[in-house]
């Protein structure tokens, strides 16, 4: 296959390039690099020994979009492209609504131009909300409270929609949970620009002395430790997650991309500390408006359905982010 990554030199997209060549397919990719890096392209290239189609363009051009699509042959797009902190899509919505719906829209129409009607989209665990229930399953209500939910929300309820309306698309909408780790290259990994807003970049800022201690929001929720649990997945098994979606396109669907398991903030601190072989500086400060006490998948359906299964655990996730740190120095 030809797969055209949108995004693909972003922290998931990057993996996802990686694993798609290791496994023979061919790649394009489309970024505008608001978030990324053109070295990562170089090391992406480094690591499978083969050459990457990159264009520098913005999916809110459509004229980029037709350059890529005018160019390439391509069979399947998955779009990681888009903004993705919350804090920052709380202070400037317009700028999340703006970047994320805009440039999906463009994508669809420039793919329904060119005939090609198969997709992965990027959706998250943010869409569950403050879940009743645990495990999240792929039912399992939905809400949100930040602008960037709401684009994720909204994304899924277009491309519902664009699939009812024409059986011909085969979509499938992957809700991940929250990627971690690096490649085991030690080559392509997570690095954030400016002071970062989850957990395992601070982390590791704090490994490097570059901030003095992390601050743990809340240990007072009912959750076993206090602090809260999410589901951490290895960022290789998310991307090797892409492709079993794309051996197994038809139709609509949705999977959770997840472990099913859930880990604390402070096991992640702990699990970090046994990695790098020295304790994490940590205070506990105030609760973080919006989080939801504990999310863990249930991710039976993309085991039956894509025979996927995350196969990396949290030590495997602090070793990697840990040498990609190291290797960045
Ligand atoms: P990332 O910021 O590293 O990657 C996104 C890439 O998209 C960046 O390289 C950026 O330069 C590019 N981009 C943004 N707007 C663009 C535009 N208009 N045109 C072209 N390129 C553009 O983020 P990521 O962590 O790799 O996330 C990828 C996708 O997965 C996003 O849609 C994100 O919302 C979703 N997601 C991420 C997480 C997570 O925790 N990382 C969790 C759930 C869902
Ligand atoms: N967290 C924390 N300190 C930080 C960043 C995050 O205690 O500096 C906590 C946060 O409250 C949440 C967990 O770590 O419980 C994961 O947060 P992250 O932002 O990485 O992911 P998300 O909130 O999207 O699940």
């Amino acid at each position: 296959m030809k797969v055209l990554l949108t995004g693909g030199a972003g922290y998931i997209g990057s993996h996802t390039a990686v694993e798609l060549l290791r496994a023979g397919h061919d790649v394009v990719i489309i970024d505008n690099l608001s978030n990324a890096n053109e070295s990562v392209i170089e090391n992406i290239q480094k690591i499978v020994q083969r050459p990457v189609n990159f264009y520098h363009g913005d999916l809110l051009n459509p004229a980029d979009l037709d350059r890529v699509f005018a160019d390439h042959k391509i069979d399947a797009v998955v779009h990681f492209a888009g903004y993705k902190a919350v804090g920052e899509s709380v202070a400037k919505p317009l700028m999340y609504y703006q970047n994320n719906l805009v440039s999906t829209l463009n994508l669809l129409e420039t793919t329904t131009r060119y005939g090609v009607k198969n997709l992965i989209f990027s959706s998250s665990a943010t869409v569950y909300g403050i879940p009743e229930k645990l495990p999240v399953v792929e039912e399992s209500p939905l809400s949100t409270l930040s602008p960037y939910g709401y684009t994720k929300l909204a994304i899924e309820h277009i491309l519902t929609d664009v699939a009812a309306a024409d059986p011909s698309w085969n979509i499938t909408m992957l809700r991940y949970f929250n990627p971690v780790g690096a490649d085991a290259s030690g080559l392509i990994g997570e690095s954030p620009r400016g002071i970062p807003n989850n957990l395992f970049p601070f982390i590791m800022r704090v490994a490097t002395g570059e901030l003095p201690e992390l601050g743990i929001f809340g240990n007072d929720y009912d959750t076993p430790d206090g602090t809260c649990v999410r589901d951490y997945i290895h960022v290789t098994d998310l991307a090797i997650g892409h492709i079993c979606a794309l051996e197994h396109l038809g139709g609509l669907r949705i999977y959770n991309l997840g472990t099913g398991r859930g880990y604390s903030v402070m096991e992640c601190v702990q699990e970090f500390s046994r990695a790098c072989g020295f304790g994490i500086p940590y205070v506990i400060k105030p609760r973080r408006a919006g989080d939801a006490p504990a999310i863990y998948a249930d991710p039976t359906r993309a085991a039956n359905e894509l025979n996927w299964h995350a196969q990396r655990d949290l030590a495997d996730m602090c070793r990697d982010c840990w040498k990609y740190q190291k290797n960045k120095q």
